[in-house]
């Protein structure tokens, strides 16, 4: 029998999730990719003998990755060597005044109570409830495909419905008082693009992300996941056509007849799109979108970034491979994010240095920076602008780890707003998708399955279960198994 066949729109982590499922379930798979390469926001740049991640740095929850090739009898140490970094990372509050953080809790418990009293036996109940949030939401809930709210409804997550209608800020604030272990406490939840006092304390699980499970690395950056995902992919027979952007979907009887791209058409049987959802919905005549324009307006987005890569000719003291520099006022910050949406005078930065780590990431005695300012999406992106800002944490970088850092730099490119749109047709340039909030999550994110279109689907950080690495690779296979369920 002919098999179907499924065009899957983009190459990000979630399209090439579902590509592997699908083709393994027996689909003819075929991706159309925009882009010169494959990867999506996870793309990497190569200058003079640096190589950065564009995209994603945090490799947190191995335990989903493990789960995803072991799906192929595979583990990620088939096709890369992972390793936990310790510190997990460091984050600075003042000039010479930085705590890092471990990679086992013991030690994470010792930190803490160096700076409060009595708080180390408090995290210890907080990660402990973490651990059976993760153990519900992670191994479980996130695998439901919102299709409707009995997925999610049962006996576990009914005597948590407080979680959902408290947020985590104030679930931090009643176990811990002092403001920097607030923050660090807080920061976990920031990966999933909405404010701590916005997000309910169910995603708690987060912390234990953090601080249960770890912050790991793999050598080589995080382009090897994509590169192991795409291997798979062409042994299980996937074809990838790439510099190929798909300009519009064709429609007859109420289901995509044909996908329309630069270089030609393709039938199909299905069509499965891993672009951002809003942009695929503009491919469609306009009585074939689901959402208006209006839905998008309403929705949270998570935030865009201002990203340089840096290549610097020393190498860096008093950093850490991932260093988060929380030396501004982070509610002024999260306020022209969510609530005016302009540029914040003073805003928080994070900046990473593989090469601590990873020397194939720059040359020997070299190091590779990599930094990143949280914006509001849509933002006015002009060179001007992101000089300034340039300009403004490399001296923040400097005076809090007291080096000199601006007369090292041998180049820097730099990524923001206007790069998103062009490169990934992302709403209003987000860099995370879609947040998740109470109203964002689960039944309440754009569906899985066209409410329009027989045969089309969507998947991704835009759609369920959400923004991240490891949530792309679940929405992969959790559209995978509702297209085997329903075609
Ligand atoms: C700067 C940054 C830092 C991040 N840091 C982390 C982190 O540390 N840890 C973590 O877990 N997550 C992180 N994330 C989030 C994570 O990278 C994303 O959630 C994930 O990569 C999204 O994958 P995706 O498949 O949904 O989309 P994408 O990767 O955006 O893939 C969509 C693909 O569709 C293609 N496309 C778009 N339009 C068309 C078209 N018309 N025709 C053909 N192809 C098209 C695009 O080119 C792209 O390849 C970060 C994201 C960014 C941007």
């Amino acid at each position: 029998m002919k098999k179907k066949k499924v065009v899957v729109i983009g190459s990000g982590f979630s399209a090439l999730s579902a590509s592997c499922y699908l083709a393994k379930a027996g689909y003819d798979v075929q991706i159309l990719e925009k882009n010169y390469e494959i990867g999506g926001r996870a793309r990497q740049l190569k200058k003079e003998g640096f190589v950065f991640d564009i995209g994603p740095t945090f490799y947190w929850m191995p335990d989903v990755f493990e789960r995803f090739f072991n799906d192929f009898e595979k583990s990620p140490g088939h096709f890369y060597d992972l390793i936990k970094l310790n510190p997990a990372y460091r984050v600075y509050f003042g000039k010479n005044d930085s705590i890092s953080i471990a990679d086992n809790l013991a030690e994470i418990k010792r930190t803490f109570e160096s700076i409060e009293k009595g708080s180390a036996r408090k995290l210890e109940k907080f990660i402990s409830l973490a651990k059976k949030n993760y153990d519900l939401a992670v191994k479980r809930l996130v695998y439901e495909p919102g299709e409707n709210l009995l997925e999610i409804i049962n006996m576990q997550t009914i005597i948590r419905i407080k979680d959902f209608f408290r947020s985590i800020q104030m679930q931090v604030g009643r176990y811990v008082k002092n403001k920097k272990l607030r923050s660090i406490l807080e920061f976990p939840v920031l990966f999933l693009g909405a404010k701590p006092s916005n997000t309910p304390s169910f995603y708690n699980f987060m912390n234990y992300a953090d601080f249960g499970l770890g912050t790991w690395h793999p050598m080589g950056g995080m382009y090897k996941v994509i590169k192991a995902m795409a291997s798979m992919a062409l042994q299980l027979g996937v074809e990838v056509r790439t510099n190929d952007p798909v300009r519009s979907l064709v429609i007859e009887d109420g289901q995509v007849k044909k996908v329309k791209t630069a270089n030609g058409s393709y039938d199909c049987d299905i069509v499965l799109s891993g672009a951002d959802y809003h942009h695929t919905e503009t491919l469609l005549p306009l009585e074939f979108r689901q959402y208006p324009e209006s839905f998008w307006k309403k929705k949270i987005f998570a935030p865009s970034a201002l990203l340089f890569y840096v290549g610097f000719d020393k190498k860096m003291k008093n950093v850490s491979h991932h260093t988060l520099f929380f030396d501004t006022e982070f509610e002024a910050h999260a306020k022209t994010i969510y609530d005016t949406r302009e540029w914040a005078e003073k805003p928080l930065f994070y900046g990473s240095f593989p090469s601590i780590t990873d020397q194939t990431s720059a040359p020997e005695g070299r190091e590779a920076g990599i930094f990143l300012i949280p914006i509001a999406p849509d933002l006015k992106d002009t060179p001007e602008i992101r000089e300034q800002y340039f300009d403004q944490i490399i001296q923040r970088l400097e005076f809090l780890t007291d080096q000199k850092v601006a007369e090292h730099i041998i180049f820097k490119e730099s990524y923001c707003i206007n790069d998103f749109k062009a490169d990934y047709n992302s709403y209003k340039g987000n860099a995370y998708g879609l947040a998740n909030t109470l109203r964002q999550t689960h039944v309440l994110r754009p569906k899985l399955k066209s409410k329009k279109l027989r045969n089309l689907y969507f998947c991704g950080q835009l759609t369920v279960p959400g923004p991240g690495v490891p949530p792309s690779l679940i929405s992969g296979k959790i559209v995978s198994d509702l297209i085997s369920k329903y075609h």
